[in-house]
């Protein structure tokens, strides 16, 4: 039998149903590969108890002829941002150390209503802000191949996770990029779906316009049927879609020719590492001998992007962490003896540095006097990128970019570089600001063995046809 994380959920499932495997055996395989990986520093609590106890639960379900979810014994750990009832949640923050979550986000939930079994919770940039996963204050994440570097943020543990084979799938939440440039890194399938697509009830919120709860996997077709589980309506979350949510799984086949677009400005930046360059150029030759048509778009917001993000994902920010106060939960400091210094010393305490940067930021472009020169014109920006994406999909099914303009990165390499760090986003933000789904997908590897990640994004709501469009590139990579 091949290694048992990269089997597809299908084929654990036959294996499952066929009596070869127990749920309880694939769970203490797992929990041995963690054991044997810690280093990676990928998970911030394994589950080990409760995930047994399941798997035992499934395991007399399918004994005793019950019928069973469409995850049945999935193994899947989720970022440290998703609230798992009675579970620790911090968030990657010292503010929230020792925080109990008091109840079940809505993936979560759904998770569990088909029978996975949620095997622990995954190291991440504080808040989910950053690109590296040297935000955590929990210390970094490494890639599982080459420990020397990143492995992407800020859902970096969540991609090792998957990367390494310490469980069959993960989930990540992406507010500028953060499940596709990690899994980019780290070789690994990672998919943003359409803002609203997947509820963002229980998520810890960074900004909440953008943010996304998505899936790391090591197939197109397992990323389909988390899809299928976690997509849907959800009361709890009002921006959230009454959109029918696709059979996204028993979908995959992909017999039309495809109407591609790329930016030749994405691939003429400055920034961009030859050897992706090259990767991404590769296959868009390819599609073009297959009898795709790709058409040349000029985009000229491309330097533009990272400002936008920025000064939006900062004011949103800066409004959803005043809740961390050290009076209602989480972290007090134990120098603070009056109630504003209970504020002060808590969020100076409790946060690091990365977050506070940003919190200073964002209530600067949401102050009075500056509101207009950034808030209110990086919407303007938006909506000018909205439009214009809504036009090129009148007109074409897919647009195609790199993932990140490189490969996973040394540690400490741009931590000096605020600027240099957020350039690492160029490619991903584009999809949170307009609210279309993307996804990352293994493209090939440069000449050190690290991987090279490709980028597709499609229209709101057709994740259908990126999922499909997405199982026929994977034939036609070289990983
Ligand atoms: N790297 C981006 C940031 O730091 C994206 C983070 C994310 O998607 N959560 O904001």
């Amino acid at each position: 039998m091949a290694e048992l994380s990269y089997l597809t959920i299908w084929q654990v499932q036959s294996e499952l149903i066929a009596g070869k495997l127990s749920c309880e055996s694939l769970v203490n395989d797992y929990l041995a590969k963690i054991e044997a990986s810690k280093h990676l520093n990928a998970f911030l609590e394994v589950f080990t108890e409760g995930a047994l106890q399941r798997a035992r639960l499934l395991d007399k379900k399918l004994k005793n002829g019950e019928p069973t979810g469409k995850l049945f014994g999935v193994v899947i750990a989720i970022k440290d941002n998703i609230c798992y009832k009675g579970h620790k949640v911090s968030a990657g923050s010292k503010i929230l150390e020792g925080f109990t979550s008091l109840f079940d986000s809505t993936v979560v939930e759904r998770l569990l209503a088909d029978d996975a079994i949620i095997i622990g919770r995954t190291n991440c940039d504080e808040f989910a802000m950053g690109s590296s996963n040297e935000n955590s204050a929990y210390g970094n994440v490494l890639n599982a191949a080459d420990n020397t570097r990143v492995p992407g943020g800020s859902s970096g543990g969540s991609a090792v996770a998957v990367q390494a084979g310490l469980c069959q799938v993960s989930l990540g939440s992406d507010t500028g990029g953060s499940i596709r440039q990690p899994a980019s890194f780290c070789g690994v399938v990672g998919l943003k779906p359409t803002y609203g697509r997947v509820s963002r009830y229980g998520l810890i919120a960074y900004a909440s316009s953008f943010d996304q709860i998505g899936p790391f996997t090591h197939s197109v077709e397992d990323a389909a049927l988390i899809m299928e589980v976690i997509s849907g309506k959800d009361n709890y979350d009002s921006t959230s879609s009454s959109q029918k949510v696709g059979t996204y799984s028993s979908s995959l086949d992909f017999e039309k020719k495809a109407k591609i677009a790329i930016f030749p400005t994405t691939l003429a930046s400055e920034g961009l590492h030859p050897e992706v360059k090259e990767a991404v150029e590769g296959l868009i030759a390819d599609l073009k001998t297959e009898g795709h048509t790709i058409g040349e778009i000029d985009f000229a917001f491309l330097d533009h992007l990272i400002a936008t993000y920025y000064v939006l994902s900062t004011a949103e920010a800066s409004s959803n962490l005043a809740r961390f106060d050290g009076v209602h939960y989480g972290y007090r400091s134990k120098e603070a003896h009056e109630m504003e210094e209970v504020y002060k010393k808590s969020r100076t305490e409790g946060f690091g540095k990365e977050v506070k940067n940003r919190i200073i930021l964002g209530t600067f472009v949401l102050s009075s006097g500056y509101y207009d020169a950034y808030y209110s014109r990086a919407q303007k920006v938006r909506r000018i990128l909205t439009d214009k994406i809504r036009a090129i999909f009148k007109e074409y099914d897919f647009i195609i970019m790199p993932t990140s303009p490189t490969v996973a990165f040394k540690f400490g390499e741009k931590t000096d570089n605020p600027v240099e760090m957020y350039l690492a986003d160029i490619y991903t933000v584009l999809a949170n600001l307009t609210g279309i789904p993307a996804i990352s997908l293994p493209l090939s590897e440069d000449k050190q063995g690290l991987p090279i990640g490709v980028q597709v994004l499609a229209d709101k709501f057709h994740e259908t046809d990126l999922l499909a469009f997405s199982e026929k590139l994977m034939q036609l990579s070289s990983v």
